[in-house]
């Protein structure tokens, strides 16, 4: 399950302002105890922490390939700095295929 903040580089700046930037927002493997992990999900790093993250193949698709991957932690703080900077940060609900990913795995 993740979410794509997508706005003025707020989220995805660390603190610098990338026009446009994409972050895609990955739940931390060692947290996989309290959520749902799509079946063809893969293991990668944060870009900022380099903590394991669970990242689906819809998510990939419905980021792109030039979104930064950031765990929920990184993503969370980056959004909080962005914020109080006034900058504008847009949240992508899940794509169809992004459901789909999760009601497989709910058996749905
Ligand atoms: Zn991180």
């Amino acid at each position: 399950m993740d979410a794509i903040p997508e706005g003025d580089g707020s989220a995805g700046g660390g603190g610098g302002g990338r026009e446009g930037a994409v972050v895609l927002i990955c739940f931390r493997v060692a947290d996989t105890s309290v959520l749902l992990v799509a079946e063809n999900s893969r293991i990668d790093r944060c870009a900022d922490c380099r903590e394991e993250i669970w990242v689906t193949a819809a998510s990939r698709i419905a980021a792109g390939a030039t979104a930064r991957l950031l765990c929920d932690v990184c993503a969370g703080e980056e959004m909080y700095a962005a914020m109080k900077r006034g900058q504008h940060i847009s949240l992508q609900l899940p794509t169809p295929g992004q459901i789909h990913e999760l009601e497989d795995r709910l058996g749905r």
